[in-house]
């Protein structure tokens, strides 16, 4: 028999047909097998319902639950992006610490535990996602639950010389320890959780990769996210060859488009694209560069900080190399549709990703899967984007170096076609081999346990 699936995570598609890479590939393999979806209701309430509210129609059971308006500033705006998110992406300056805001997290997670524990049945498998519940599996084991509880982290794992920073950094090693498996975006995740359990006396490495921690066993490994890359190239070419932009023939685009988030690194990335206008011969071609970023949790004052600092430098620059006919920096702060993104992606001769730090980064492969094969752009790529571990045919750069990102700029606009579509090449191969159904599959495998009969394991076989 079929296991039943039961995936919680903050967001919760409220469609029947959600749009959105992860959303969409989770839906499908919930679509495929059946189970149940548990996630936050959109608005907060001031009464909240006892238990779990339908929603919509689909093919499994989607459900949500309530939290009030204390609960969202303490729960989701105090420590899951005002501790949580600033550890996890290494800038400790911007964590604001308050006991209230972890009392609201820690009690939204019991909540959630007890109105999971209400709907498990004994053989269900739980798929937790992100730093929103890092004590769930915690909690549920207090309550009795002993089914496979796995979790994925799409977030970098926070080093351990850094958490202290962390009011909670001692029960930390046992929120993670309380999963069977905890799915890191890349290697250098797993070497940071490694690290964090090396230094902690009461837990041990076992010689089959799994770690011990107080009679609680569970393995951590890497499953780094991918895309539905032929579907995203569909979408770019469908938007056609018109350039939206209505640039001149023969001028070149740059683009990023992130959500407007301080570890994204924009700011940065603005500097080095004044800095490549800087140096730029009378020879070089004219280049535009287009930054797409719509405001994310506005109501952060990190969040406004980021917003104003690259409305200023923006304008900066454009004072500084703007003509009569032409605007440098062209930055929008609203969200664009997909399918216009996908055409913008492939229009662009040269892609910026350039976070400080990143868990992996989408943008990076809907970039590469964008492209015109024949007449590719070059992408250019953080250290610090979990991407960049596998995508080493991009150019890689150091978004703290000014300079070095500026001279990767004028290499990718002179780069020949012949080494474009050699590396590009390289590549698409990787993307396409490690799309989001790899992804979900690896880990549904995994988590179901290698030693789990065929017919004990979720059937994808529609996904694959
Ligand atoms: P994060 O999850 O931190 O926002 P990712 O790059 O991993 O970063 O994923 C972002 C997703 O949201 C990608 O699929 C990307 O195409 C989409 N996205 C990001 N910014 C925009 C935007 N300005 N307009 C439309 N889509 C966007």
């Amino acid at each position: 028999m079929t296991r039943r699936l039961v995936i919680v995570s903050n967001r919760i598609p409220t469609e029947a047909e959600p749009a959105g890479g992860l959303i969409v590939a989770l839906h499908e393999c919930l679509t495929e097998i059946g189970g149940l979806w548990v996630g936050c209701a959109p608005d907060p309430v001031d009464v909240p319902t006892p238990g779990l509210t339908q929603i919509g129609e689909a093919a499994y059971r989607r459900a949500t639950f309530d939290i009030t308006p204390l609960e969202h500033e303490g729960f989701y705006l105090g420590y899951a992006n005002s501790v949580l998110w600033p550890l996890f992406h290494r800038r400790l300056d911007l964590i604001s610490v308050d006991g209230r805001h972890a009392e609201a997290y820690l009690a939204v997670n019991a909540r959630v535990a007890r109105l999971l524990a209400d709907e498990l049945a004994p053989d269900d498998l739980l798929w937790v996602h992100d730093y929103h519940f890092l004590p769930l599996a915690y909690e549920l084991r207090r309550l009795g639950v002993t089914n496979r509880i796995g979790f994925f982290l799409h977030t970098p794992f926070p080093m351990s010389a850094d958490l202290p920073a962390l009011p909670q950094s001692d029960v930390f090693p046992d929120w993670m320890a309380a999963f069977d498996l905890v799915g890191l975006q890349t290697e250098r995740d797993v070497a940071a959780l490694l690290e964090m359990f090396r230094s902690d006396p009461e837990a041990e490495i076992l010689l089959n990769g799994k770690l011990r921690r107080r009679g609680a066993e569970f393995q951590a490994m890497s499953f780094p996210i991918g895309i539905n890359a032929d579907e995203f190239g569909a979408q770019a070419d469908l938007a056609g060859p018109d350039d939206p932009l209505a640039l001149p023939a023969g001028e070149k685009l740059l683009i990023g488009v992130d959500r407007l988030d301080y570890s994204k690194g924009l700011v940065n990335r603005f500097e080095a694209f004044g800095a490549y206008l800087d140096r730029r011969d009378d020879g070089d071609p004219r280049a535009t560069f287009l930054q797409i970023a719509p405001p994310s949790r506005g109501d952060l004052e990190a969040y406004r900080d980021i917003r104003a600092e690259l409305e200023s430098a923006s304008g900066r620059l454009n004072g500084t190399h703007a003509a009569l006919d032409w605007i440098p920096i062209q930055y929008i702060c609203r969200p664009v549709p997909r399918g216009q993104v996908a055409g913008l992606l492939r229009r662009a001769d040269v892609g910026l990703v350039t976070p400080l730090a990143d868990g992996m980064n989408l943008v990076a492969k809907e970039y590469v899967a964008a492209q015109d094969p024949g007449d590719p752009g070059v992408l250019i790529l953080s250290h610090f984007a979990g991407a960049s571990e596998q995508m080493t045919q991009a150019l890689c750069v150091n978004p703290y170096d000014i300079d070095e990102m500026a001279d990767a700029i004028r290499q990718a606009l002179s780069m020949p076609l012949r080494e474009r579509k050699d590396r590009h090449a390289a590549l698409l191969a990787g993307v396409r081999e490690r799309g989001i159904t790899w992804w979900t599959q690896n880990y549904l495998a995994r988590l179901t346990g290698p030693d789990a009969p065929d017919d004990a394991r979720p059937s994808l076989a529609r996904a694959v």
